[in-house]
């Protein structure tokens, strides 16, 4: 820790760094950021930066708002788009209570202790996203809505397209950024763009989510269009997925691999997949957090509608993708369910809590859906036990608030605060008389 601390500031002083950015994320997964002169960072290390925590989305109620962040020397990192005149640098934090208590409300707290309880069973969570966004020409709206840069699709080569210059620079500053990037490519809809990360512990994810976001965000700025994470943006193409690989390491070993099994995932895959399938509408409110995400779950185009899971199955909620043949750590689990404006930190949090439970549980994996679970009828559905995800917010708000999964992994305050603030969007959304209300009924459709 301290030769982490040491190498920061040496680096500040050897690089001329002039400004050094804190980074930490409010409960709805919104980056906040202050800087501070290099002179303050050995203070940050020492004692943590103080803040107003009621003023920030969750973090704290206002009759005990002050909360300290503390850098966490790890993830330092100077960022590529401010240029290297007077370098600026950033660093996670951890946030604390004025007597150093972990703050109960940090989404990074909520996601540390869950992979504290995954040690402790013996396990490191390991984790992969192909994070999916469009890419727009604007923030303003046309006359059918928002305006793609592009009419592309699946993996086209757009010659002197913006895409591919954006996926360029996007992916050169990731590497700068120390993020390893897998593959990049442009995906199903007009001005829809895919780039997946390199496994890593989920910790690591979720800041490198966090990260990604800001960088998309910046290259599109730079490039004059405009980036969203929207999970939804389209009525007629689809939606922005972050499909989530997932594994379980016990020391240097895959624990979902054994060879010779089917799909070579062992038990304690088996049982983790069947824990994700029996609390994976309990834990939809977060997983996919706005009233949007629910258009795009059910709005066809591979986002998975039905709690099933299968193997080269693309319509099921999960799926064990394609492995190397004895190779243990090519086997994993792909979770579908997830979109690109989920809190990466809480999700992942739920996600593993659910996996874990099952292991723990010794919970049966049903049998693996087999068909294309879009071409069956609800009779035929039911009949499978194929049960739907959840079909809006309000229906996922109300299943998650009987969860003890949830209540318990995000802890008390996260908890309440997620179910107010989501609540409260529901409400807003349900008063609005929609354009498509307006044009059915005045007989415009
Ligand atoms: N866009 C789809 C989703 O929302 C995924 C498409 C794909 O990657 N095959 O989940
Ligand atoms: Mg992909
Ligand atoms: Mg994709
Ligand atoms: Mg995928």
């Amino acid at each position: 820790m301290d030769k982490q601390r040491d190498f920061v500031l040496r680096t500040i002083e050897e690089r001329g760094v002039k400004f050094v950015r804190l980074w930490f994320t409010d409960v709805i997964g919104t980056l906040k950021s202050v800087a501070i002169a290099p002179a303050e960072v050995e203070g940050a290390f020492a004692e943590g930066i103080g803040f107003d925590g009621s003023a920030i989305e969750g973090l704290t109620r206002t009759f005990e708002s002050d909360l300290l962040a503390q850098p966490d020397p790890s993830t330092f990192q100077t960022l590529p788009w401010r240029g290297d005149v007077d370098p600026t640098a950033r660093m996670f934090c951890d946030l604390t209570t004025p007597d150093g208590r972990p703050a109960v409300s940090d989404p990074r707290h909520v996601l540390r202790r869950a992979l504290a309880k995954a040690a402790d069973a013996g396990f490191t969570f390991y984790t992969h996203p192909e994070i999916e966004f469009y890419l727009l020409k604007s923030s303003q709206l046309g006359p059918d809505g928002p305006v793609p840069v592009d009419s592309a699709g699946y993996f086209d080569n757009v010659p002197g397209g913006t895409a591919h210059d954006f996926r360029r620079s996007a992916v050169r500053m990731l590497e700068d950024l120390g993020i390893s990037v897998e593959y990049s490519h442009h995906e199903g809809g007009p001005g829809q763009n895919e780039i997946d990360l390199r496994y890593a512990d989920a910790l690591t994810t979720a800041d490198n989510i966090m990260t990604f976001r800001t960088v998309v965000k910046e290259v599109a700025i730079e490039q004059g269009v405009y980036a969203t994470f929207m999970p939804k943006p389209l009525n007629d193409h689809p939606g922005s997925g972050m499909h989530t690989h997932l594994s379980l390491f016990e020391g240097d070993a895959n624990a979902f691999y054994e060879p010779g099994a089917e799909y070579q995932l062992s038990l304690t895959g088996r049982r983790f997949i069947a824990g994700l399938l029996r609390h994976a509408n309990e834990i939809a409110a977060v997983t996919n957090q706005f009233v949007n995400s629910y258009k795009r779950l059910w709005g066809g185009d591979e986002a998975p509608s039905f709690v099933t899971w299968g193997h080269a199955n693309r319509s099921a909620l999960v799926r064990v993708p394609m492995y190397k043949p004895n190779k243990a750590q090519s086997t994993r689990v792909e979770y579908r369910g997830l979109d690109s404006a989920a809190n990466p930190y809480l999700a992942y949090a739920l996600i593993l809590a659910a996996g874990l439970k099952g292991i723990e549980e010794e919970y049966e994996l049903p049998p693996e859906a087999e068909d294309n679970v879009w071409s069956l009828s609800d009779a035929e559905r039911r009949a499978l036990g194929y049960t739907p995800l959840p079909a809006s917010l309000d229906h996922a708000l109300e299943l998650m608030q009987d969860s003890e999964l949830v209540a318990e992994t995000l802890g008390e305050q996260v908890f309440n605060y997620v179910l107010l603030n989501k609540r409260k969007e529901w409400e807003a959304y349900r008063g609005q008389v929609t354009p498509f209300e307006l044009k059915s009924n005045l007989g415009l459709l």
